[in-house]
């Protein structure tokens, strides 16, 4: 009986144990992987802040790599398509083929860590080098035109530069953000990155912006949009760099390839539905060539209006009471705007020309759709001072067609834009068709100009004496 007992209790200890094996392990909850997105603008700002500190002290090679793995993700074609696609669905604004080509630019040719050359000096008293550093964390504003390419283009220059970034898009683009931050944030991680190195919040406001602007761990402030943020981060007391409005002119001379010009000026205005901060938004034609110029841009795409009361129809549909433009028009395609007047035609027509006088609201105006208005005037020096009055200041882009050497160095020197592109669609100056690196925030108000990863560093001084020099 009591061998039988002692069977039983070693039988039931080893169910009993049998038992415990099998049991669930204890409950964990999954993590839940934000991949950057936070509910509050503290917790991006912390999150960055935290992950900066990390960043700092990582290789510059590991910063290279991680420059690398944001290309990568990006020009990975399920990556390329879904954020160019998302970002034409969500704004409504611009043309997903050209989404494409922004966006793999923006991949492709933002400066990395290559950017940060370091300075040496020599000499009886030693060395000393002046290097390029991270501030730290910085608030980052982007535009509903360029939702993604600027969010690519800040995050390498900024990372590149040993910064975190904390990014407040617009509202209307708030999806793609997301998705956006999450595919870079994971191939960071992937890539063995910090988590963390790119932020935003669940839902973007211009509360949350304000909290950002005014938050202390945020260092510098990088506004890419109009001039009511550029003004608002210029006024927070604090390094801001902003990217503002431009209204590029073209002008167009006697000594030009009318032909050639015709046709770049039509793809120019109408790359991404004109939404570019630097498309051309309004030509100045010098009389003797203007009827030919007109000629060739309506054999590649151009709709011209004649009728001065349907130019004015034009105006009242297309813009608000403010005299800016109407959002739910900008961006929108030549084949669209036409439509909204009763004309119809087909996808060949990409541009709205129209002859007005120079002071006409749609040369005055930065509308960011294809409408390109042409004024006629009787020299190419007439031109150039009218174009420099339509820029407003602005210093940003301008263009010219001519073989005139004199004349096109008289224009790029009035304007001191920061972009001046000589014989090709504006697009060349940022490397679609033209040479050197791209920027989508180009900072002419405070005067950084193309902007890449040494804007986003604060030059340093580490001095060594008595020692080092070898010569
Ligand atoms: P926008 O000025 O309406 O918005 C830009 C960003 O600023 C958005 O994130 C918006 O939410 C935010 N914002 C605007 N006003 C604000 C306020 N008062 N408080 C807080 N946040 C505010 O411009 P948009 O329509 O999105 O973009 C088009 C403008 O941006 C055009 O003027 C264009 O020329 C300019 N832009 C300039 C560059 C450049 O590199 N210089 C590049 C792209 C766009």
């Amino acid at each position: 009986m009591n061998m039988d007992m002692k069977v039983i209790e070693q039988m039931v200890e080893q169910a009993l144990k049998e038992i415990a094996a099998e049991q669930p392990q204890k409950f964990t909850a999954p993590k839940v992987e934000r991949y950057g997105v936070f509910d509050t603008m503290d917790e991006a700002i912390e999150a960055a802040a935290e992950a900066q500190k990390i960043l700092l002290f990582s290789k510059i090679e590991d910063r290279q790599k991680y420059v690398d793995a944001l290309r990568a993700a990006i020009l990975k074609r399920e990556n390329l398509e879904l954020v160019s696609r998302l970002a034409v669905e969500e704004t409504e604004i611009g043309c997903y083929e050209h989404k494409l080509i922004k966006n793999r630019l923006a991949a492709t040719r933002t400066p990395g860590t290559e950017d940060l050359v370091t300075e040496a000096v020599t000499g009886d008293n030693g060395l000393t080098l002046v290097e390029y550093c991270p501030f730290g964390v910085i608030g980052a504003i982007t535009p509903t035109t360029n939702p993604t390419e600027t969010i690519i283009n800040n995050s390498i220059s900024m990372i590149a530069g040993g910064n975190t970034v904390v990014f407040s898009p617009h509202p209307r683009a708030k999806k793609v953000s997301q998705m956006l931050v999450k595919i870079l944030n994971k191939a960071l991680i992937e890539a063995g990155a910090p988590e963390n190195l790119i932020t935003m919040v669940e839902e973007p406001s211009i509360e949350n912006t304000n909290k950002m602007i005014e938050h202390p761990k945020v260092r510098v402030l990088v506004a890419t949009g109009g001039p009511a943020i550029v003004k608002k981060v210029l006024s927070s007391g604090k390094k801001a760099i902003g990217a503002g409005a431009g209204n590029p002119p073209v002008v167009v001379d006697e000594t030009a390839d009318i032909e050639k010009a015709a046709k770049d000026i039509v793809a120019g205005c109408s790359f991404d539905n004109n939404v570019p901060c630097i498309a051309e938004k309004e030509v100045f034609a010098v009389d003797q060539i203007t009827d030919y110029l007109i000629h060739y841009m309506k054999l590649n795409g151009a709709f011209q209006m004649t009728d001065p009361t349907l130019i004015e129809r034009l105006v009242t549909v297309v813009t608000n009471e403010k005299g800016g433009p109407k959002t739910s028009f900008v961006g929108k395609s030549a084949q669209y705007i036409l439509k909204q007047l009763g004309i119809l035609v087909d996808e060949s027509v990409k541009v709205i020309i129209m002859e007005v006088p120079k002071d006409h609201i749609l040369v005055q105006e930065e509308l960011m759709m294809p409408i390109l208005p042409i004024v006629r005037v009787p020299n190419v020096d007439l031109a150039i001072e009218y174009a420099h009055e339509a820029e407003h200041g602005n210093r940003h882009t301008a263009m010219m067609h001519s073989k005139n050497v004199e004349k096109l160095s008289k224009m790029a020197k009035i304007m001191e834009t920061t972009i001046f592109v000589k014989n090709a669609p504006s697009y060349a100056g940022i490397g679609v068709g033209g040479e050197g690196f791209t920027t989508f925030t180009i900072a002419g108000p405070t005067g950084e100009g193309l902007t890449s990863a040494r804007s986003f560093c604060r030059k340093r001084k580490c001095v060594m004496t008595d020692a080092f020099s070898i010569r």
